[in-house]
């Protein structure tokens, strides 16, 4: 199950990348781009229809917290380290690449081609920022 604010899988009910939760009580005075709707078979449930609540601001929907550019970097300086691993919390890949040399460079070029491209993902699968 995917959380339906940023996309990263939910693990239970709670995201741990944006802190959404399902059945999250609706706070009105967060923020005024929330747009509430009432519906009418369930008398006073809200169902949020756009923007719900936030625990953690820097959260941009859809989008890695982390940098391309430092990613980009790391890959190319460190990439057959892992480092570039490390950076997205892919912690476990990095290890592989650090005992491997970068899956003996096959993964460390084709890593450089994909950050390049935009197409790297970080550890919630989503793409990097
Ligand atoms: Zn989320």
């Amino acid at each position: 199950m995917k959380c339906p604010v940023c996309g990263a899988p939910l693990k239970g009910k709670r995201c741990d990348y944006c802190g959404y939760e399902d059945r999250m009580p609706v706070e009105k005075d967060i923020s005024l781009n929330q747009i509430y709707c009432q519906k009418e078979e369930l008398p006073g449930q809200h169902v949020i229809m756009d923007n719900p609540v936030f625990k953690s601001p820097e959260v941009v929907p859809g989008v890695s917290r982390k940098s391309k550019t430092v990613a980009l970097l790391l890959c190319i300086f460190g990439g057959g380290l892992g480092a570039h691993k490390f950076y997205v919390g892919k912690a476990g890949m990095g290890i592989l690449y650090l005992f491997t040399l970068g899956l003996f460079g096959f993964g460390w070029i084709i890593d450089i081609i994909l950050i390049a491209t935009g197409m790297f993902k970080d550890e919630f699968d989503l793409p990097l920022l």
